[in-house]
């Protein structure tokens, strides 16, 4: 029987004894702090165990994409170890107990699956009579097959009456298959408390009851529950017949594809890597689904491990190139009944996981460097604590496997690795230990923190209106339930019903005013617990009480900023795709008052042009002021219809759409704009990478890019008004200094001056100097030659004038009838331009200064020519 009927199988049957299928939850839970990956079935009921969330629903029955790595080593090497794996699970809160779940149990397994009786054993916990007796009055499974086991066993959490966490837990039963005497030890006790392999667990039934306490007590919890767990991988590998979960059809395809590119054949010497590479596989690309990036810290660098991890047995399978990117559309075949939506996000998925693949090959090539770095100047002689040290830091730092090291050292002449072997795996320990702290369960099962506000839901009826009549159920001070609160006390108020937005899905909580006459309580901020809302701030005048009802009022002009950033983020996002692609999707996103910003998956850097694209769609479609609408769909009609959903987030059953026009479909659940006029303008402010193959954008709307452009533009004013300032400065002092440097040169000058026809001709051509300068020259010369029958003529060529010359005349000339007018006025056409000025000063311009020498002979020419 393949897996995908085994799945369908048991929701089905579950459906037919009234429970409510539930999709699988996300594999990296956004609200729950006590884990890092979603572990069993359970994880996304904790409120209804806990009867925090009492919604009709009493039954449930899912499959669970879960994941854990505490068995990491061990993937490969046995038949049933995985990181990643779904669960099968059926969930009583307060409702059937242990009767039916062991009833429900054996009729599914031995009547839908048709699995032999005389096959399946089951263990009780040793204290446990009321099970004990179901199985053997009930369901008549003979007593020798019925085996009591203790806490380590049987007890969930394991040990947890002498051991905790607290929280709820309960005795269990497990049903186990026989794979026949002759598979295992040969012992004639041989149970399923033997480790041989011959029995596989293969359904875990917990029998909620308890509410451990600090201390080791166990409370009876108000109502008991029922929590199942069955591995679909182990019961596929007992309904086909095999003895190893990865010689399921779940495995089958891919583990062929990864043995098609090994040159060395399969052989029980390889065969764990590749089925440890399956696994790393399936761990890899459901988290990358369920939106978490390989990275350096928290879930992230646990998916980069796994392929790290990944890549090392590839490249001892003799495979170098990346390869693990290449099997995701084989898995995505495989999975295509449960998750289409993976099979439709493969070429992203793949594409995430070939650059990290290719940057880990590169960090391997360029490890002896590395090593050379590092390990300069260490010889043998050495700590082994310095040279440990050393070899945990690349391997926690720069991801380079510890075996690689070694080899390494070992091959410079290392001899004492065993010491620093023990160093390293010391570390590695404390590392162990200090991520367990840091992620594991901590002490509580559940984080109880919301537990126990005592009301169940609040009406959020903010879509419409922003002012509503109200009623106060609860105030809570300095985390007490208080009576009253009196002005200036900080408190948190929940309401029977409100307008206010509390934060979610990337939205900052609404803010704004309580108000019941001349007492007023502000709203600095709106968060949800659950599906109870809270309003957090300060009572601004007068006091409040329980009961008292009031005038919520949200602040409608932040409100409205807010939307304006929302409602653009859906059209940024829809922009994105058409520029980028539709391999887009979003990662994360904040929707404040004065900012949005949005993270998605895209794998090269935008270059400047395709972010001005980007741009100028939004505006667009700003421009085209197209009208949004909001409808409630079932979750199923929603992905039918092609609306975009965020993968990290967690849908009900009935989802609400918002559309823009025919350009944006997303599911959501902020607060949205009318028409996308009313964003007004929208300006991106920053681009750039956050993670390998996700890159933020942040922007800004409405009022915040008017005024942001308006102070650019103030901004650039000044600058420039600033810079011209400088300009003129600047062109006085160099006109000063070139004035000084001229001056040095005139007596130069008139010592070179040549006589013709008696007239004495002073001359000088210079580039880049101005006509104030040529001006002052020809005065200062003729006041130097003092009436000596002299003409000056001086000319230059600069950027902004192009050719100058000026001419000047001594007066004695002048009484003998010489008009330097008249001798500019001929000359000047030699330069392209023409000239005036008196008898004894003229001035010429023109275009072409590669001619003034030309101009200047030219005067010689008349001059010599001239009477006098
Ligand atoms: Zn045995
Ligand atoms: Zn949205």
């Amino acid at each position: 029987m393949q897996a995908d009927v085994l799945r369908k199988k048991f929701l089905e049957f579950f459906k037919s004894k009234k429970h409510k299928v539930i999709r699988s939850d996300t594999l990296a839970p956004k609200d729950d702090p006590t884990v890092l990956f979603t572990p069993a079935g359970m994880n996304q009921f904790k409120k209804e165990f806990l009867s925090v969330i009492t919604d009709s629903t009493t039954r449930a029955a899912t499959s669970q994409r879960c994941l854990r790595t505490d068995d990491l080593d061990k993937v490969g090497k046995t038949c049933g170890h995985h990181t990643f794996f779904e669960m099968l699970g059926n969930f009583s809160f307060g409702d059937y107990f242990k009767k039916e779940a062991i009833l429900w149990a054996w009729e599914f397994l031995t009547e839908d699956l048709k699995i032999k009786k005389e096959k399946l054993w089951v263990s009780v916990y040793k204290d446990d009579v009321e099970s004990y007796q179901i199985w053997k009055d009930l369901i008549k499974v003979s007593a020798d097959k019925i085996i009591k086991l203790g806490d380590k066993e049987n007890f969930w959490p394991s040990e947890a009456k002498e051991k905790g966490p607290n929280g709820p837990c309960g005795a269990c039963s497990e049903i186990f298959y026989d794979w026949g005497k002759d598979t295992g030890c040969g012992k004639p006790d041989c149970s399923p408390a033997c480790n041989c392999g011959r029995f596989v667990e293969v359904w875990n039934l917990v029998f909620t009851q308890f509410n451990r306490k600090e201390g080791g007590s166990l409370e009876p919890l108000p109502k008991k529950n029922i929590d199942t767990g069955m591995g679909l991988e182990r019961l596929a590998a007992v309904m086909q017949g095999v003895h190893s979960n990865f010689e399921t059809d779940l495995f089958l395809p891919i583990i062929k594809e990864i043995a098609s590119r090994i040159e060395r054949r399969v052989s029980s010497a390889n065969l764990g890597q590749v089925y440890a590479i399956a696994d790393h596989l399936r761990a890899v690309s459901f988290a990358i689904y369920d939106g978490v990036m390989p990275s350096n810290e928290g879930r992230g660098y646990v998916i980069r491990k796994i392929i790290r991890k990944s890549a090392m047995h590839l490249k001892s399978l003799g495979i170098k190139p990346p390869f693990l990117y290449k099997l995701v559309p084989v898995l995505a075949a495989i999975m295509k009944e449960p998750y289409p939506e993976l099979n439709a996000r493969k070429e992203n998925i793949a594409e995430i996981i070939l650059a990290e693949e290719k940057g880990f090959i590169a960090t391997l090539n360029s490890s002896a460097a590395l090593f050379k770095d590092k390990f300069t100047g260490l010889s043998d002689k050495d700590n082994p604590q310095d040279i440990g040290g050393i070899v945990f830091q690349l391997f926690d730092t720069f991801g380079i496997p510890l075996e690689l090291t070694e080899e390494w050292l070992k091959a410079q002449g290392f001899k004492n690795l065993p010491a620093v072997a023990g160093v390293v795996s010391k570390k590695l320990e404390e590392q162990k230990l200090r991520s367990k702290s840091q992620s594991a369960m901590k002490g509580d099962v559940f984080d109880i923190k919301d537990l126990d506000l005592g009301v169940k839901e609040t009406k959020f009826c903010g879509y419409h209106d922003c002012d509503s009549k109200v009623k106060i159920l609860k105030m809570i001070k300095g985390a007490k339930e208080a009576k009253r609160i009196a002005v200036n006390d900080t408190a948190e108020i929940i309401l029977d019903k409100t307008s206010f937005y509390p934060e979610s899905g990337g939205q900052v909580g609404d803010s704004g005013e309580l108000i019941k006459g001349k007492n007023v309580f502000t709203v600095l901020d709106t968060k949800k617990s659950g599906k109870v809302i809270i309003h957090i701030g300060r009572v601004k005048a007068g006091s409040f009480k329980k009961n008292d009802l009031l005038f919520a009022k949200v602040d409608t002009a932040r409100r409205l900023a807010i939307a304006r950033n929302h409602t653009s983020t859906h059209l940024l996002q829809a922009a994105l795709r058409k520029v980028l692609g539709a391999h887009v999707q979003q990662q994360g996103s904040l929707v404040a008052q004065d900012r949005l910003r949005f993270d998605f998956t895209h794998f090269k850097d935008i270059d400047k042009t395709q972010l001005e694209r980007i741009e100028e769609i939004v505006n667009c479609y700003v421009m085209d002021n197209l009208a949004l609408k909001v409808k409630e769909m079932p979750l199923a009609q929603a992905k039918k219809e092609g609306a975009l959903a965020f993968f990290a987030e967690k849908y009900a059953h009935k989802v609400r759409v918002v559309s823009v026009a025919d350009v944006s479909q997303e599911l959501c659940g902020g607060t949205h704009l009318t028409f996308t006029g009313q964003i007004g303008l929208f300006k991106i402010i920053q681009e750039g990478s956050v993670a390998s193959g996700v890159r933020r954008i942040e922007a800004i709307t409405g009022t915040a890019a008017y005024k942001a452009i308006k102070a650019e533009e103030n901004k650039l004013i000044q600058e420039l008004e600033k810079r011209l300032t400088r300009i003129k400065e600047l062109e006085k002092q160099l006109h000063s200094s070139k004035l000084s440097s001229v001056e040095a040169t005139l007596d130069g000058l008139i010592k070179d001056s040549e006589e013709i026809n008696g007239i004495r001709l002073v001359t000088h051509i210079a580039p880049g100097l101005d006509m104030n300068t040529l001006r002052r020259m020809v005065d200062l010369i003729k006041e130097k030659v003092n009436n000596s029958n002299a003409i000056i003529a001086v000319g230059t060529g600069n950027s902004v004038d192009n050719a100058l010359l000026v001419f000047g005349a001594t007066q004695d000339l002048c009484a003998k009838g010489i008009d330097v007018v008249k001798l500019i006025k001929e000359i000047a056409p030699e330069i392209g331009g023409s000239g005036g000025g008196r008898k004894d000063f003229a001035q010429a311009g023109g275009n072409q200064p590669q001619n003034l020498e030309a101009a200047i002979k030219k005067l010689k020419t008349l001059l010599s020519q001239i009477k006098i």
